[in-house]
């Protein structure tokens, strides 16, 4: 049940999303519907910031005001797409079936410790549909006859992993094959030295925390030969559904190896390394998966995944070979301490499946910079991981480690699991999303994100990081339904359904993405873009000015400028027209805004809306002030093109939000991305807090997950407790001749009444808790 909401929980609602919501929900808010009625009707619902929504400088005295002036044209909403075709569920694949995932990962003490039964016990009362089974590759929980397969020193020639397969199938659960190809012992490096990872020097690359392993190389026949042979091994004796390798690929970077092979490579994370990286990783890919077909048509082989935008090998090759997205993804650390990095994951896998499959691990362990790998996670946070594996689109899948003692020395983590796994097992039908109903797509430049250093004026080894960042946040703020696009996947097929496409210092464009982009822009489309975005090609190789000056209406006239005391400012070129461009609501009473840590300098274009005020010294204060306090450099380039609205900002605006939290970068953010969409948003939820959400069609009809992150933990360390927020009001505009039977709060329990008129849909989710999901069925 959710809390009771004390002013205590309200007003630290407030100061957590700040006060800038109000301001995206309000040029957000009520575009099909009369805003007269609205307010008669449910403005007794309605949190005071609502209210405020409908003009921001408004009081409660001037409510009637407020509403008079908000009654004027509306916005046109742009429709959905027509329902897609109903699921062949005969011709399915079976994985596309697979609701909830366990694994209790097992470790070498494990066939000493662990009550097979009971395992199985626990992982069939919550519902899993398939269990991950250790075969691994490091250590053989079989009697395994591969050479150089150790046997586990429980083991004792008993066939732990064959009882953990006949306990799985006895109760219809399938299983998993799990295999670790990284690491393996000194006997098989004394006679194969050449699957070792060598550094610079020759020396071979050892396990950091236990220096009895060694590091393999995907380069070698270790690959070729040896976990082939445990493969067909494991094919010959068990009955399993799929197998899968842990520690392989990497995740979020690429190998830095110096063996006799990769020394015929070319340099590690250059593009150039990066195709061969690929190129081997998808022969591998092909070839196991080859393997596990041998024995059963519908088996296949997957493989280690994650790092989200960062993700190793090529995502758009992997979705289109891989029958499971496994997004190892397991919880926040402090180099990704932001609570939405498994949603920022699930919209990764999501621009690249087509529908696919995709599961997001959660562990219940403690992961994090110090972690308890035997140890029960806070479980508030757990949930919300959980959560955001749903809302991401993804298949929830529970994860603990060792079964000392039995299931567990620590045993808190297994109600958490089996009551969040039996609660989905209730609502199967509306958590199975098939596509997104976003109209915003964001670039997801894999190549940039992998391979470009950042500028050298500003020192960060997570320069793309800070910027991916930075923006979703902006969005998540702005309350925008968007999705990520892969940069492979730039076709009209791929970008029709958007509206506007955001392009965060996407510097590594090719000459053909850049006509993409074009032809998109010259479609309707409408773009943002920041900093180096098109600067450099495919290859990393810069450009004498961008690939897209033509279409963003900007020459480059310098190198990246960096900040050395105060960063430079952004001049409002008239500030008597404070508030009339839309990129300037909500700014009164200054003459200049922050700019950003870094910027190219442009050339001048015609009438300038933000002006570059260079940056000066901050220390000392004797010192802080502008040498040069007017220059003619753009700090925001605007170009109108039929339809199209295209902006452009010089600085890495998104970064420097991120690294700062100014509300002032936010907001220019939030009414860029309103101006160039027109302000048409297929789905808009309005009411306080700070949330995310994400909206889905399914076959039922549609969910739209809401995630509650107003939280004093929403951005570091972990949630302890949930604060609930009040109503949240939820707008979408159907397609043609779509009713609707009922709206249905899946956490809540109940449904709740709507209003359907002319296609627009509304109601209003009264309270949420830590996660909510409308489910909508269409008639
Ligand atoms: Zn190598």
């Amino acid at each position: 049940m959710p809390m009771k909401v004390t002013a205590t929980h309200r007003q630290m609602a407030k100061r957590i999303a700040g006060s800038y919501t109000s301001i995206a929900a309000n040029s957000m808010g009520v575009p099909v519907f009369n805003r007269r009625t609205f307010l008669k009707t449910s403005a007794a619902a309605l949190p005071l910031t609502a209210l405020h929504a409908l003009n921001p400088a408004s009081t409660l005295a001037e409510e009637h005001a407020a509403a008079a002036v908000a009654s004027g044209p509306a916005p046109k909403l742009v429709p959905l797409p027509p329902r897609l075709a109903p699921i062949d569920s005969l011709h399915r694949p079976w994985q596309q079936k697979i609701r909830r995932v366990g694994q209790s990962n097992m470790t070498e003490h494990d066939p000493a410790v662990m009550n097979v039964e009971e395992w199985a016990d626990y992982w069939h009362a919550a519902n899993a549909d398939i269990v991950f089974i250790s075969v691994t590759g490091i250590l053989a929980f079989y009697p395994s006859k591969v050479p150089f397969h150790r046997h586990g020193k429980y083991l004792q020639g008993r066939d732990f992993f064959g009882e953990c397969v006949g306990a799985a199938k006895k109760r219809n659960m399938r299983v998993v094959a799990r295999m670790s190809p990284d690491l393996n012992w000194g006997d098989a490096l004394a006679a194969h030295p050449e699957w070792a990872m060598r550094h610079r020097d020759g020396s071979v690359q050892f396990s950091d925390q236990d220096p009895r392993l060694f590091q393999t190389c995907m380069f070698t026949s270790y690959m070729d030969d040896y976990i082939p042979a445990i493969m067909r091994e494991v094919n010959s004796l068990y009955d399993v559904d799929c197998f899968y390798t842990n520690g392989w690929p990497p995740i979020g970077e690429l190998p830095d190896c110096h063996c006799a092979i990769c020394n015929k490579l070319p340099p590690a994370n250059t593009p150039a390394y990066w195709a061969v990286f690929n190129d081997r990783v998808f022969q591998l890919w092909q070839k196991y998966d080859a393997i596990a077909k041998e024995k059963k048509p519908d088996g296949f082989f997957f493989a280690n995944l994650g790092g989200n935008v960062r993700c190793g090998p090529n995502m758009n090759r992997l979705g289109k070979l891989a029958a499971w997205f496994q997004a190892d993804n397991q919880g926040r650390t402090y180099n990704d301490s932001a609570v939405w990095g498994c949603t920022l994951q699930g919209r990764a896998c999501n621009a690249v499946l087509d529908g696919k499959f995709a599961a997001n691990v959660t562990g219940a362990y403690s992961t994090g910079a110090v972690t308890w790998r035997n140890g029960s996670k806070t479980p508030a946070e757990a949930i919300m991981w959980l959560n955001e594996t749903l809302a991401g689109g993804m298949v929830p899948y529970y994860h603990f480690v060792g079964s000392e003692d039995g299931l567990g020395e620590d045993r808190r983590w297994q109600a958490v699991g089996a009551d969040y796994f039996r609660w989905t097992a209730q609502h199967d039908a509306h958590l199975t999303t098939r596509r997104s109903i976003a109209n915003i797509g964001v670039v997801m430049g894999q190549s940039t994100q992998l391979l470009y250093p950042g500028p050298a004026t500003a020192r960060s080894h997570a320069y793309m990081h800070e910027t991916t960042q930075g923006l979703y946040n902006a969005l998540l703020q702005g309350r925008f339904a968007f999705d990520f696009v892969h940069e492979d996947r730039l076709e009209p097929e791929h970008l029709s359904k958007y509206r506007a496409l955001i392009l965060p210092n996407v510097a590594m464009l090719s000459d053909q993405q850049c006509q993409q982009i074009r032809d998109y822009v010259y479609s309707g489309g409408s773009i943002m873009a920041s900093f180096e975005t098109s600067l450099y090609d495919e290859n990393l190789n810069p450009r004498a000015d961008f690939g897209l000056a033509d279409l963003l209406g900007i020459h480059k006239s310098g190198e990246v400028v960096g900040t050395n005391g105060n960063a430079y400012y952004a001049r409002i070129e008239d500030p008597n027209a404070n508030g009339q461009h839309p990129l300037l609501h909500g700014f009164t009473n200054t003459n200049w805004l922050p700019g950003a840590q870094n910027r190219i300098p442009l050339k001048p274009v015609p009438n300038p809306l933000l002006t570059v005020v260079p940056g000066f010294v901050s220390y000392p204060p004797e010192l802080a002030y502008p040498p040069v306090s007017h220059t003619n450099e753009p700090a925001v380039v605007l170009r109108e093109v039929g339809s199209s609205r295209i902006a452009y900002f010089p600085g890495d605006i998104e970064r420097t939000y991120w690294l700062t939290g100014h509300g002032d970068l936010l907001r220019l953010l939030v009414n860029t991305i309103q101006w160039i969409t027109a302000d048409q948003q297929i789905v808009h939820i309005q009411g306080e807090g700070f949330i995310e959400a994400i909206a889905w069609e399914t076959t039922p009809g549609y969910a739209i997950h809401v995630l509650n992150y107003t939280n004093p933990n929403a951005q570091h360390c972990w949630l302890q407790e949930t604060f609930p927020i009040g109503p949240q009001t939820v707008r979408m505009q159907l397609p043609q001749r779509v009713g609707v039977k009922s709206v249905e709060l899946l956490k809540a329990g109940r449904a709740v009444p709507f209003h359907l008129d002319g296609g627009a849909l509304q109601f209003i989710i009264p309270s949420i808790a830590d996660y909510e999901v409308a489910a909508i069925t269409v008639a």
